[in-house]
Formats: C-alpha cells, sequence, structure tokens
C-alpha cells in the first residue's frame, strides 16, 4: 500500500516539453522580412502582346517572366520556397540549402539564399548551359554537376545528408508552396493585367511543365474564380509528362527532354494533371526553330521553352481561327535567350542535336504572315 503512495502517478509526469527557440525564431523572422522587402522593392513583370495577324481574330499575350531580377519564372518559385521551408522551420541560421535543377531554379535559388544569408549548392545535370552555371556561381554558390539528368534527385537527397543540409525540393514542393488561391501570383497577375482587353478571359492559357507548379498554380486559379479558360500543357519530345497524361499512368518513366525548363523523365509530384484540359507534344526543333524565329518580332531572345508554349499557342490561334472564335491566349515568355548563346542560339551546336530548323521556322513564318 505505502507503494502507491510513493509511486508517481500520469498526473504527476511532466506535460510541458518547451522547445521554444527565441534566438532561431528572431533569424525567420529577420530572412523572411528580407525576402517581403526584396518584393516589395521589385516590380511585377509585365503582360506583353504579340502581333499576331489581325485577320485571325485571336489575341496574343505573353507574360514576360524574363524581367525578374533572376531572369525567369523561377524568381517567384523560388521565393516561395523559401518562405514555404523558412515557416515550416526547415531552415536555421548556416544551414545549407541544396537544390535539384535544370538551372533556372538552381539561379534563382541562390539569389535568394545570398539575400538571407545560406550557403547553396546547385546539383545539375553535366549539360546545363555555361551561362547558367556562371549565373550560380555569380551568386556565390556552389554547382555539383552530375552526367546523367535522372541522378540529380538522389544526389541531391544524399548530398543534403551527407553536409546536414537541407534539400528545398522544387519537383515535391512546386505546387504546394505557392499560393493558388492570390498574394499576386501569377495567374491572378495575369488576370488582373488582362482587365481591360477586348477579350479579358482567355480561352486558352499555355503553358509548359517542368515542376507543374506554374501549370497548377493557373489551373487551379481558373477553376476557383469560375472562368471558362482552358488549360493546354505543351510537352517537348522524350518528356513523360504527355504520354503519362494520355494514359492516366503515373509511374511511366521517359527519356527527359532536350527543352531546358520543361519536360521531365518521371512524373513529379508537383505536376497536377487533372487542373490541365489538353496536352500536346511539339518537336524540339519546333520549339527552338520558333523561338529564334520571333527574335525580330519581340526584339528580344527569349529562351527553348517560350518557343515551346508559341509553338503551341500558334497552333490553338489557328484552331479558334478557322473555327470563327474570337478571343485571346495567354502564354508565358518563360526565360530570355541569353542563357543559351553557346545551345539553342549556336547553329552548329543546333545541328549537333540533329535539329532542322528551317521547317518549322518556314511555318511559323507563314502562319504569322498570313
Ligand atoms: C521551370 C521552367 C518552366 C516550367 O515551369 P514549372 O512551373 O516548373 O512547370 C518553363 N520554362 C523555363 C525556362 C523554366 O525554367
Amino acid at each position: 500500500m505505502s507503494d502507491r503512495i510513493t509511486e508517481p502517478t500520469a498526473a504527476d509526469l511532466p506535460t510541458n516539453c518547451d522547445r521554444s527557440d527565441r534566438a532561431h525564431r528572431a533569424w525567420v523572422t529577420g530572412a523572411i522580412r528580407q525576402i517581403e522587402a526584396d518584393a516589395q522593392r521589385s516590380a511585377d513583370t509585365h503582360l506583353i502582346r504579340f502581333p499576331l495577324p489581325a485577320a485571325l481574330g485571336v489575341d496574343l499575350y505573353l507574360k514576360d517572366e524574363s524581367t525578374h531580377v533572376t531572369g525567369s519564372l523561377k524568381h517567384r518559385l523560388a521565393r516561395s520556397l523559401f518562405l514555404y521551408s523558412l515557416c515550416n522551420g526547415w531552415l536555421h541560421a548556416g544551414s545549407t540549402v541544396i537544390e535539384a535543377s535544370s538551372g533556372s531554379t538552381a539561379i534563382s535559388e541562390a539569389y535568394f539564399a545570398r539575400l538571407i544569408g545560406l550557403p547553396f549548392v546547385a546539383v545539375m545535370p553535366a549539360r546545363t548551359s555555361r551561362e547558367k552555371i556562371e549565373l550560380i556561381r555569380s551568386y556565390g554558390a556552389q554547382c555539383h554537376l552530375v552526367e546523367e539528368a535522372g541522378a540529380i534527385y538522389d544526389a541531391a537527397r544524399e548530398l543534403a545528408v551527407a553536409c546536414g543540409g537541407h534539400y528545398i525540393d522544387q519537383f515535391t514542393h512546386a505546387e504546394r508552396a505557392t499560393d493558388w488561391r492570390g498574394n499576386n501570383n501569377i495567374a491572378e497577375s495575369i488576370f488582373d493585367q488582362m482587365k481591360w482587353e477586348p477579350h479579358p478571359i482567355p480561352e486558352w492559357m499555355v503553358i509548359g511543365a517542368g515542376t507543374g507548379g506554374t501549370s497548377a498554380t493557373i489551373g487551379r486559379y481558373i477553376r476557383y474564380r469560375g472562368h471558362p479558360t482552358r488549360l493546354c500543357v505543351p510537352d517537348p519530345e522524350g518528356s513523360v509528362f504527355f504520354d503519362a497524361w494520355r494514359d492516366s499512368d503515373v509511374t511511366r518513366r521517359g527519356a527527359g527532354s532536350r527543352i531546358e525548363g520543361i519536360g521531365r523523365p518521371r512524373v513529379e509530384p508537383s505536376f497536377v494533371g487533372q487542373v490541365i484540359d489538353r496536352m500536346v507534344q511539339v518537336p524540339d526543333a519546333a520549339s527552338v526553330g520558333t523561338a529564334r524565329e520571333v527574335e525580330h518580332l519581340l526584339g528580344k531572345k527569349v529562351g527553348p521553352s517560350t518557343g515551346t508554349n508559341l509553338w503551341a499557342a500558334f497552333e490553338l490561334a489557328r484552331q479558334m481561327a478557322a473555327a470563327g472564335v474570337r478571343g485571346s491566349i495567354v502564354t508565358l515568355l518563360c526565360d530570355g535567350g541569353e542563357r543559351y548563346g553557346h545551345t539553342y542560339y549556336n547553329d552548329e551546336w543546333v545541328a549537333a542535336q540533329g535539329w532542322d530548323l528551317a521547317p518549322s521556322r518556314a511555318l511559323v513564318r507563314e502562319f504569322l504572315g498570313s
């Protein structure tokens, strides 16, 4: 009986476990403030009118994401991923941040890592353009190159374990890190900028998928706002997205893409197929040919994934005109062509890929002159 009195009961056990860390919280607050201040100093990107022949009765717009400080639509993603990681308590003062990337994301993340004072390592395929590697290094980050594109994920995860760092993982977190209902995400910004156009609600929005994050945000936003706009995702050769989506089989594997930024060898967790209305396959030579052909119309070089978007948008415009439908199409200028001087804008390199750009360039010229 006396035992019972001295033995601690459940009520006597400590029920408080306090892990508060004021220094850590102060650091997180400071880091978020830096990122918010950076956004406050930045302007929104332009929505450019693309000069389609007036006779088509279709207006085409390009959301010019190349004008972000880090030169691509990945600026939005990198900002969202850092805020998400910070608010989840995943980053600490001194954490090494690691990413698997085909380059553009790493450029933008290197920028934000430096902004909040964290070391950054980009794990990328060895064929990533020299210009991108130089940009990443210019932000004080390191590049870790792997031969095979499909090996970047495991390499990044292993590196994070080895150095006690954080694998930020754009391919998993892109779709959930972005505030899809608004907060000036890319979709909200586009619809706001379209407000005074002749056809403010687009018939189609066209966006290729890399992580799938941008198409997920746009597709969700269209539904949330109740717009009839349809979402078309063009996919390059070798990417698995098209086959996997058509056959509703996310276990498929593909060879991988030769159009930087879009097309993947596996169905990324951030790819939300249910919000996509149509997918089209675009030949690589058409993507690159279109990108090169529109330079004189836009007064600037665009990256190859913008060529993919425009090729698909032209086809939709042609179909709308043939069906007598008047309206608008919005697509993205994902990044500029300056990053690809040694590759897609180099004739020898293009020829070495086995691509003949002449037929697609002639088709684009003919379409735009019609
Ligand atoms: C990432 C990227 C895309 C595709 O965007 P996601 O949101 O990742 O699907 C398109 N073009 C370029 C140049 C990119 O870097």
